[in-house]
């Protein structure tokens, strides 16, 4: 144990001592108020956050701010973090150069693509797994599973596929991301006619880039301290696009504020009520929109199989076509979160049902799918007619398109929701791994 853990260890002892165990209060969700999801709401999709991209500066603001709403709204920090930003790194490898040379010919250049782990490789025959994509096979699903696997490649693809290498030339020219110093695999491809024995010697190299990116996260320590509810959203967005009638910020008020904002109004209810019998987390997610690194560093900072739900909150700002009242949640017959979420809130003026939109695959497209395929109970809890929503992903994503009396009894329906899950009644069963791609 380092002198740093050690004098961490000592803070959080100290934390966990001045905690004081107050019971946990009767629900009494109209205690969340408007004021507070309009003013986070509003506060993250101004101009001044200018859409909030990840690896901007904005972004960084945008998590400054919400440290302040999470510490203002009485939760704690987790252990590891800094107050409550959880800050990590992703590198950026990208290749710049890449030479193969096949059965004594070299390839030409504009047949060539790679993906490194490093900044460097070179092969000779024999030195790495070598893959044929034959003039009948599937091109494009053999090259993608191969640039995304985790094994060292060539790929030698026959000439007649060379049109679905040339639409796969864009993916293969943006950068390699990966989070902290998890290993990528070497993939080379090359539009060639040869078979699997055929000699070769390859040379690469790429430049690899770190950048600094931050989630927000805080805790209310439950009696259980090893079982947890989470409650998430992320903050970030796509930043600055082409204008339309002068306006080329992106607001994402809707996508993703309206959810952030949710998460920063149960945070402060729950943290209202004293000691809930699990312990509850609370993210704000970063790089959503630039693939979900947010959500992938979180989930390596602790155990998986002790989050018990996770509640993913996705575009809460119109109201669904089913009715003023009503969310749905993603992945529906995936775990019982759903028909948990459904039973809690019999009696109300509120139904959750299932994801109505299940041909945009929504249940992949947020970072509840990152927790899913580590078996948590993790969904997205939305209301927005997506099929039809005209400002999803432009400049005019504004909260004045917004409602935000259905925003607040959303958030408050979401918090009866939970109820059960959080006193340790209801427990969802897990999402099966091998189901989730
Ligand atoms: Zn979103």
């Amino acid at each position: 144990m380092s002198r740093f853990a050690a004098l961490l260890l000592v803070v959080i002892l100290q934390a966990g001592c001045a905690t004081t165990e107050a019971p946990f209060q009767d629900a009494d969700p109209s205690r969340i108020a408007r004021a507070d999801v309009e003013r986070v709401i509003t506060t993250l999709a101004a101009d001044d956050m200018r859409g909030r991209q990840a690896f901007t500066d904005d972004a960084l603001r945008a998590a400054d701010y919400l440290a302040g709403e999470f510490a203002a709204a009485g939760l704690q920090p987790l252990s590891g973090t800094e107050g409550h930003l959880q800050r990590f790194v992703v590198r950026s490898i990208a290749t710049t150069d890449a030479q193969v040379t096949v059965n004594g010919s070299e390839v030409a250049i504009d047949r060539v693509g790679a993906h490194l782990g490093g900044a460097s490789l070179a092969w000779a025959t024999g030195d790495v797994n070598v893959m044929v994509v034959g003039p009948d096979d599937d091109a494009r699903p053999a090259m993608l599973a191969a640039l995304q696997g985790d094994a060292d490649a060539l790929l030698l693809v026959n000439e007649v596929h060379v049109d679905a290498f040339q639409r796969l030339a864009g993916f293969l020219r943006r950068p390699v991301r990966v989070v902290g110093d998890a290993p990528v695999a070497n993939v080379v491809v090359a539009v060639v006619n040869a078979t699997a024995d055929a000699t070769y010697s390859v040379t690469a190299s790429a430049t690899v880039a770190e950048d600094g990116l931050t989630n927000v996260v805080g805790m209310i320590p439950g009696h259980r301290t090893d079982e947890f509810v989470l409650f998430s959203a992320h903050y970030d967005h796509i930043g600055i696009r082409t204008a339309v009638d002068g306006d080329s910020i992106a607001n994402g008020a809707n996508d993703d504020a309206s959810g952030t904002a949710a998460v920063v109004a149960l945070g402060k209810y729950f943290a209202s009520r004293g000691t809930p019998e699990r312990t509850l987390l609370f993210a704000a997610f970063t790089a959503e929109e630039a693939g979900g690194y947010g959500s992938r560093h979180f989930s390596t900072q602790l155990n998986p199989d002790q989050i018990v739900a996770m509640f993913n909150i996705e575009m809460i700002g119109t109201p669904a076509t089913e009715g003023p009242n009503t969310a749905w949640i993603t992945g529906f017959e995936r775990s019982t979160f759903g028909s948990l979420l459904q039973e809690a809130v019999i009696g109300t003026d509120y139904t959750f049902y299932a994801d109505p939109y299940t041909t945009q695959n929504l249940f992949y497209r947020s970072d509840n799918a990152t927790l899913a395929r580590l078996g948590v109970p993790a969904h997205s809890i939305s209301t927005t007619p997506i099929d039809v929503d005209p400002h999803y992903h432009q400049v005019t994503d504004h909260v004045e398109t917004l409602d935000l009396d259905h925003m607040t009894n959303t958030v408050r329906a979401i918090a009866m929701g939970a109820e059960t899950m959080i006193s340790g009644v209801a427990t969802p069963t897990r999402v099966d791994p091998a189901t989730v791609n």
